[in-house]
């Protein structure tokens, strides 16, 4: 078989996946999908009693959506926010079941390796031509896939972040684990006799904690026994509460708004400090900060301290990640919550994703590294690009078919803090929709757009941007507000975005206000 008519191997049958598989299949390619799981959308099974803050609209793929209604399928109602359990019965079953689709997706099949061909990290002549060769396991053995491209949408979900303040496990943490749930428990559900009447700690600062924040004390009516201490690293800035009313997804400025409601109604108690180690003790286990002070004493843990890609299954591969965010490079300075945390990130394809051994894609929620404010239809419009470069559409691959939701809120760091990027330009941090492409003289994503329409401008910059001391990200499990010390930041060439992917209203009166 030549390289050419070997299939694409897509790693991963989560909701990006999948598209990938359908805009694949809708191009003439064969994909073959290896999931893990036992079924697909095995993560957001996971967390399928958390309702997202985006609707139906945001959370379908277009291909995905064509070839379902082909079939018979309805889309669900556009404006209803799904629970992570709809998503997988409505949209991810129905699709992986498709005759076009169900062929080519293997479960119980986990990818522990990609390499290619033949040649190990250190072999360049004739690298690029060397298909590449997927190691998976599965419930038979180890088994071995030929592909010509591979598209790596295997989320970061299996990946939590530890306990320790400085990213490492909290001392004592291995030994503690049957009390710490990593990920967003199902409080009032099958996880209910777990926490009800228990003293508990959320400890995290994204949309995850705030949810299960959130959850712990609906639980409290129930049983009002139950305490509830949250830990955060320094004080919640005004962004971890989110957009509020300006929030383009209203569920995700509500959550905010809410969770702010708790603190203020003292129904959390909020402890601010760095964990550095947890003991057990005969009255519970101790949360212990740098300094060997107590920061609570409680029953049991939730981290909902983010998530990290996991890169082991790469290793033979030549990746081009950035260091901090562990994100191909020219996306990260987009996502980067130390210089830029808008939720709203310029729509990206192949050309940002493109890693130095052609043919390989990090993709879905794993190409977010360790930021975390992906959205489903990001990794829509990743896809579909990708699919178009992988059978030779450059210009398909080039357009960008997205309007992405405004998260609300827009903050930077104050120019000259010491907490911003020695090297990222000022135009980098100045403001929403993330840096301008390095070519055209614009503050921002959103005013470059506004500058290619012929507008003066998006209307916004240093001056007309909400200032907040602390930068955080609006992610669902990061540590937001909780900027990683930056080493410099070189600012790569982006394309520009055309101007027909302005956001909803777009110009002067959309940006940052
Ligand atoms: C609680 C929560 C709420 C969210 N809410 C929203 C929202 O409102 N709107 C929104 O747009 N996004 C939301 N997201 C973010 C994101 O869109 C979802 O996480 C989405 O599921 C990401 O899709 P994905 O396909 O990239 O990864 P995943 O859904 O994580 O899928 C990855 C798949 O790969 C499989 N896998 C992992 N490792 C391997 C391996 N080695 N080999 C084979 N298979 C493997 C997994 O089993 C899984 O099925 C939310 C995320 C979380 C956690």
């Amino acid at each position: 078989m030549t390289s050419q008519r070997l299939p694409v191997a897509v790693i991963g049958a989560g909701p990006v996946g999948l598209a990938a598989a359908a805009h694949l299949v809708s191009r003439g390619e064969t994909p073959i999908v290896l999931e893990a799981g036992e079924q697909v959308g095995a993560t957001v099974r996971q967390w399928g009693h958390v309702r997202v803050f985006s609707p139906w609209r945001y959370n379908i793929d277009g291909v995905a959506a064509a070839m379902l209604e082909k079939a018979g399928w309805t889309m669900p109602d556009p404006e209803h926010l799904p629970t992570g359990q709809e998503l997988v019965e409505q949209y991810l079953e129905p699709l992986a079941a498709l005759p076009e689709i169900r062929p080519h997706v293997r479960l119980r099949t986990r990818v522990i390796g990609v390499s290619r061909r033949g040649y190990d990290k250190l072999r360049t002549q004739g690298r690029e031509t060397a298909p590449f060769v997927v190691r998976v396991l599965t419930p038979a053995g180890e088994e071995e896939i030929v592909a010509r491209a591979v598209i790596d949408a295997s989320g970061t979900y299996e990946s939590p972040n530890p306990l320790g303040a400085d990213g490492t496990p909290a001392r004592g943490e291995s030994g503690i684990r049957d009390r710490v749930f990593y990920g967003i428990p199902d409080v009032l559900g099958v996880h209910c006799s777990r926490y009800a009447g228990r003293r508990v700690a959320v400890i995290g600062s994204g949309h995850s904690a705030l949810n299960t924040l959130l959850n712990l004390a609906e639980l409290t009516a129930i049983e009002p026994e139950t305490e509830i201490t949250w830990i955060v690293r320094r004080p919640p800035p005004a962004r971890v509460f989110g957009g509020g009313a300006a929030d383009a997804l209203p569920a995700r400025g509500a959550l905010g708004q809410q969770a702010r409601q708790l603190l203020d109604r003292g129904a959390v108690a909020l402890v601010v400090g760095r964990i550095a180690a947890v003991t057990r003790a005969a009255r519970g286990l101790t949360i212990l900060d740098e300094a060997g002070s107590t920061l609570a004493v409680v029953d049991e843990l939730v981290a909902v301290t983010g998530f990290r890609p996991d890169l082991g299954p790469l290793r033979e591969l030549r990746l081009d990640l950035d260091p901090i965010m562990e994100a191909p490079r020219a996306l990260a300075p987009l996502i980067d919550p130390n210089v830029h945390s808008c939720g709203t990130v310029p729509p990206h394809g192949a050309e940002e994703l493109a890693q130095p051994e052609p043919g390989f894609y990090v993709v879905g929620m794993k190409s977010y590294g360790r930021a975390p404010t992906f959205l489903m239809v990001t990794g829509y419009e990743q896809v579909r690009s990708i699919a178009c470069a992988l059978t030779g559409d450059v210009e398909g691959a080039r357009r960008v078919e997205l309007t992405l939701p405004e998260s609300g809120v827009c903050s930077t760091q104050p120019l000259g803090s010491s907490a911003s990027h020695p090297n990222t330009p000022e135009s980098a941090t100045a403001c929403c929709g993330g840096p301008a492409p390095a070519h055209v003289d614009a503050c921002c994503a959103h005013d470059a757009e506004a500058k290619a329409t012929g507008e003066v401008g998006c209307g916004c910059g240093p001056s007309g941007v909400e200032v907040l001391a602390a930068p955080a990200a609006t992610g669902y499990a990061g540590s937001a507000g909780e900027a990683a010390p930056t080493g410099g930041r070189e600012r790569l060439p982006l394309r520009l975005v055309p101007s027909n992917t302005l956001r909803e209203g777009g110009g002067a009166s959309r940006c940052c206000n």
